[in-house]
């Protein structure tokens, strides 16, 4: 657990980059430090690992206060990953991720073996383990520098900006096995980003921070989605809210209805009998829905052959059983029926949902979410309450 306590930076120039922050960032989780360019995220990154020192205030590590551990065994125990990777340019990858075990004593031998272990981790083949960073893409780098921050294996990760540097699609795939690397090994890690998506989709906890370094809100994202404390934290959230929200909802008690189904290779003349509403789900030899069947609007002269791929409207999205309430809206309002369809893991068909019903869902959701009793506070004004 790391833990800022009423923790303010004045750098001698008297800028205040941070001002009396208390936050927790809870172990094993992921805590992001979000805000606009200039609050104060890198400072607060630096003060754990003491690259900065606070002002006034305490920042802890479990139960101790950092200023009163040595910078570099403190820096031991704490992984630090930056924008550009900066990895040293005239070293190779391998050698690179395997400084850090070296320094701390082990062979070159065992730095090196733990080495490649580690581009495997981060994706990366073990053929570039000898180009040097020059050599690699952008995307690549980061990977490296990833496998440098995880090669002494230290429970704490500070992550600065990351992946800013790198374009859309590369940033996306990074995001993705960072969720998936994290869900494997469980680090504490503070990460800083100036974009609000990338916040809302890495963090357990985050963390929005307005310019002067004050804290404006911290909660898991789904609480910021659904109660900004503040216009500062609402604007910052920026668009589609309400429907990014539906992300942290589990779709899984939805009503699904039976379709009429037929099968590839079926004849077209069964598909006109089931169909009920014009529409007719068709589903491969394994039970997965393939693309919906416009019945009625089949000629007489198709009437004599069989259910083929090409007869197919194959618009709309899949949603999965276990999925979010947005997969299966966004797999309702995409699909030509108006039926989102919904299907196992394994990809059998689950059932279908229509767009009335994941909204019934949500308002039912939002009612419970939202719910305020008036109670008088002590004061004797009332005040609104938010229901647990
Ligand atoms: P962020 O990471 O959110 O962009 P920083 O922590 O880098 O913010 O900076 C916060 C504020 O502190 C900014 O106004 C910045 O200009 C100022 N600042 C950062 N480092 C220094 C420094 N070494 N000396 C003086 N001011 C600094």
């Amino acid at each position: 657990m790391i833990r800022f306590d009423a923790v303010t930076k004045t750098y001698p120039d008297g800028t205040v980059a941070v001002n009396a922050l208390t936050l927790e960032a809870a172990t094993g989780e992921t805590t992001v430090l979000v805000g606009p360019s200039g609050c104060g995220k890198t400072t607060s990154l630096r003060m754990v690992n003491r690259m900065v020192e606070p002002t006034s205030g305490r920042v802890w590590l479990d139960d101790r206060d950092t200023a009163t551990i040595a910078p570099h065994r403190l820096r031991r125990g704490i992984g630090y990953v930056i924008q550009q990777a900066g990895l040293f340019p005239h070293k190779t990858v391998l050698d690179n991720i395997a400084t850090v075990p070296v320094l701390t004593g082990h062979t070159r031998r065992q730095a090196r073996s733990r080495a490649l272990e580690l581009l495997d981790l981060v994706g990366l083949p073990a053929d570039l383990a000898d180009r040097y960073p020059s050599q690699l893409s952008g995307g690549q780098q980061q990977r490296v520098g990833v496998a440098r921050a995880l090669a002494a294996d230290p429970p704490v990760l500070l992550m600065d900006e990351p992946f800013s540097a790198l374009d859309p699609v590369v940033r996306e795939q990074l995001q993705n096995e960072f969720v998936r690397l994290q869900h494997d090994l469980g680090k504490t890690i503070v990460f800083v980003t100036h974009d609000i998506d990338e916040a809302i989709k890495l963090g357990d906890k985050v963390a929005v921070l307005a310019t002067g370094g004050t804290l404006a809100q911290a909660g898991s994202p789904a609480e910021l989605l659904s109660r900004p404390a503040n216009p500062f934290v609402a604007s910052f959230l920026g668009r589609d809210r309400g429907y990014r929200a539906l992300t942290f909802a589990q779709a899984s008690p939805l009503p699904l209805r039976d379709e009429a189904t037929v099968r590839l290779g079926d004849p077209l003349t069964l598909a006109r009998d089931r169909q009920t509403d014009g529409w007719v789900l068709v589903l491969d030899d394994h039970d997965a829905p393939q693309g919906w069947l416009a019945a009625t609007t089949l000629t007489d002269s198709q009437a004599t052959s069989t259910v083929t791929v090409e007869l197919l409207n194959l618009g709309g999205t899949l949603a999965t059983a276990h999925g979010t309430l947005r997969e299966a809206l966004d797999a309702a309002l995409s699909s030509p029926s108006g039926r989102g369809v919904i299907v196992h893991e394994n990809g059998q068909l689950a059932g279908t949902v229509t767009a009335s019903h994941v909204l019934a869902r949500v308002e039912s959701r939002s009612a419970r979410l939202h719910a305020v009793v008036l109670q008088p506070s002590a004061a004797g004004t009332t005040a609104p309450k938010a229901q647990p």
